[in-house]
């Protein structure tokens, strides 16, 4: 018989053990959630095995007793540690001190009554030892073991429907670990009912061996089972709250028959339905708002990809379609992830429109770091430099330099954007080929959110056709302004031609006739003197017959250089027809006149000296009329010089005669 009760204690002590170890592996994990009641739980199970045993193998009743004390240090606080560890657990509950002293106050109670032997009789009213020297003690239960019996008892119950309830509330994917929490809950359960009520039903049997100890161990493994197995504290339930409903993305679970076992909170808001109306139901009818979707994916197993959803306000969905699978691999159902991309989309359309317009410029465009470094070009580059995109891409700009422009041009270039300003010039390149072009550039600095430079964009052009049709329109200009002054000269000429007389070179009788009308006018107006001389050659028509028109000619243009060669300015001397001249004198008056008539009379003379000597007795007779004594108006002056002339040729020729004079 010891033999058998050592056994028993072996296996107490045993089964102690287990439940400390898995105290202590619990509390290292007590961050999560029931952990830590959990550990303090099996640390009071493993003191009542362990000091159960002692008890059993403890030879005296002083001693036995002693170890049953010990032992009430677990027993009394198994009710409310599971109490706590469902409800930490299940509700994450964490309890305030003040309610956790209430919670163990009973317990204390009982612990301190018993521990210091007051009231002796009021838990236990006899204790005797079942055999000696090994064997248990056999208990009479007094008034207050019931009412902390009853306690425990009312904590276990609520902490167990706390539990089932929570373990019945999961999803059919959690079937195991609902599976392992009501196996867990039950042991207790089934071990107290038998120890409690076998004795009431059958009064005669005797139960000598308490087994709550190894029940709550053997629900503490069942536990860590789920712990190591099925990573039941990973998932159930803290996992769902904290990482589940807290997820930005929409996540729903489907079931093999493609139900809908779960959906977070995210979810929720999309299909505005709350969590009741969605479980259990069709994931077609849950999704029918958008039947290509459900369409195109109700049979996918594992996809990921983006779904355009057609409306008003188009949206698209980052999808993410996944098998979950049981422990042996089998699929269990489906989680699909659904993110909305509609803003991350509409950035992109945008980005994609302006780099299609930046690939469809006319303009070469470049960004550079700020080392000059290209670090992209547009296809308008390429044609106008002639290199590729991979060719320019890490290579530095001034590989384009023609050399053409000094280093200092290209220092005030850069000044001009290291200052953070726009830079606009033109700049001679070298293409790829080796031919030379102009372009015209804009470079402008781009700035980071902090105001530092850290890329350059330059705006480029191949100006060189424009540059030539430039200079060849510049050219052209010139050429058309020399010709234009040609043509201006030409003008002048045919001007002075209209008014002069060839042969001579003095104005014709048109300009005569106009100069004069204006004169006698503006002598008129100011009350000025006005002379006119009408000079002839004498005989001239015997000279050109006998000498000839030629001579004749020469001797009028002769005459014409002198007259030319001494009338003043604002007269004007002129070719009346024929071998007769005019010269119009405004301002003189007649004495004045007169003696400029005879200088001419007499210059005339001395010119025939430097003609060949047939023409050296060829002499002039002139007429004079003054203004406003010998005519008030032009036709007057001229009827009247040409009378004084008349006059002249009349009294022997080689003279000077005023009109009116004898
Ligand atoms: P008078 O002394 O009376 O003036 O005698 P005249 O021979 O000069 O007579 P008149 O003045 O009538 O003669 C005009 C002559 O002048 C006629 C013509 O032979 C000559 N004559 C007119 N125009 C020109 C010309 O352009 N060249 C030349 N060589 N002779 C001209
Ligand atoms: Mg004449
Ligand atoms: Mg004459």
């Amino acid at each position: 018989m010891n033999e058998g009760w050592t056994l028993l204690a072996l296996l107490l002590v045993i089964n102690g053990l287990i439940a400390l170890s898995l105290s202590a592996y619990s509390w290292m994990r007590r961050q999560r959630p029931g952990q830590a009641a959990f550990a303090v739980l099996m640390l009071a199970a493993g003191i009542f095995s362990i000091f159960y045993g002692f008890e059993i193998t403890t030879p005296t009743l002083g001693g036995k007793t002693l170890w049953l004390i010990l032992e009430n240090l677990g027993i009394v606080f198994l009710g409310p540690l599971w109490f706590l560890f469902a409800a930490d657990f299940t509700l994450q509950k964490r309890f305030p001190i003040w309610k956790l002293a209430l919670l163990f106050a009973i317990p204390t109670l009982t612990l301190t009554w018993f521990t210091f032997g007051l009231w002796p009789r009021f838990y236990y009213t006899t204790l005797t030892p079942f055999s000696l020297p090994f064997g248990p003690l056999l208990i009479e239960r007094g008034l207050w073991y019931w009412v902390q019996m009853g306690y425990s008892y009312l904590l276990m119950i609520v902490g167990t429907i706390l539990l089932v309830r929570s373990s019945l509330a999961q999803p059919d994917l959690y079937r195991s670990q609902v599976t392992i929490i009501l196996l867990g809950v039950s042991i207790p359960w089934f071990a107290n009912l038998y120890y409690l009520l076998l004795p009431l039903i059958f009064p005669q049997t005797q139960i000598l061996f308490d087994p709550t100890p190894v029940a709550f161990t053997l629900s503490g493994l069942v536990y860590s089972v789920g712990v190591f197995g099925l990573r039941l504290f990973d998932l159930i339930p803290a996992a769902r709250t904290a990482v589940f409903d807290d997820i930005p993305e929409l996540v729903v679970v489907l079931d093999t028959q493609d139900r809908v076992v779960d959906i977070n909170a995210a979810g929720q808001r999309w299909l505005k339905a709350p969590r009741e109306e969605i479980i259990g139901r069709d994931a077609r009818s849950v999704f029918k708002s958008w039947p290509s979707l459900v369409e195109e994916y109700i049979h996918v197993e594992e996809i990921h990809e983006e779904v355009h959803l057609p409306g008003n306000s188009p949206e698209y969905l980052d999808l993410t379609i996944l098998p979950l699978r049981d422990h042996r691999g089998r699929i269990e159902g489906r989680m699909a992830m659904g993110r909305n991309i509609t803003p991350r989309k509409q950035v992109d359309n945008q980005l994609r429109l302006q780099s299609a317009a930046l690939d469809a410029a006319a303009n070469a465009i470049v960004i550079t770091d700020t080392q000059g470094i290209c670090l992209w070009v547009n296809p308008a580059f390429s044609k106008i430099t002639g290199y590729k995109f991979e060719e320019i891409v890490g290579q530095k700009l001034s590989i384009l330099k023609s050399g053409l422009q000094d280093d200092l041009f290209y220092q005030s270039l850069w000044r001009v954007i290291m200052a953070g300003e726009t830079w606009n010039g033109e700049i001679i390149n070298r293409h790829k080929q080796g031919h030379l072009y102009i372009e015209e550039m804009s470079i402008a600095p781009v700035r980071d959110t902090e105001g530092r430079i850290t890329h350059f964009i330059a705006v480029k052009q191949d100006i060189t056709d424009r540059k030539r049709i430039e200079n060849n329109l510049r050219e052209a200009h010139q050429r058309l302004k020399v010709h234009v002054q040609e043509i201006e000269a030409l003008q002048v000429k045919l001007g002075e031609q209209a008014i002069r007389d060839p042969l001579t070179g003095l104005f014709n009788r048109r300009y005569l006739e106009e100069t004069l009308e204006r004169e006698v006018a503006r002598a008129t107006r100011e009350k000025s003197a006005l002379c006119l001389a009408m000079i002839d050659v004498d005989h001239f028509k015997d000279f050109n017959d006998r000498h000839g028109h030629k001579a004749g000619d020469l001797v009028l243009q002769a005459l014409g250089h002198m007259l030319a060669d001494t009338t003043r300015a604002g007269d004007a001397a002129c070719r009346y027809g024929g071998e007769e001249f005019v010269v119009i004198m405004p301002g003189a008056t007649l004495e004045v006149a007169h003696k400029r008539a005879e200088e001419w009379r007499l210059a005339f003379q001395e010119i025939s000296t430097s003609l060949p000597e047939y023409a050296r007795t060829a002499t002039i007779s002139i007429g004079l009329a003054c203004f406003p004594e010998h005519g008030l108006d032009s036709e007057a002056l001229v009827d009247a010089a040409d009378k004084a002339l008349y006059r002249a040729k009349d009294s022997g020729r080689d003279r000077v005669i005023i009109y009116g004079a004898v």
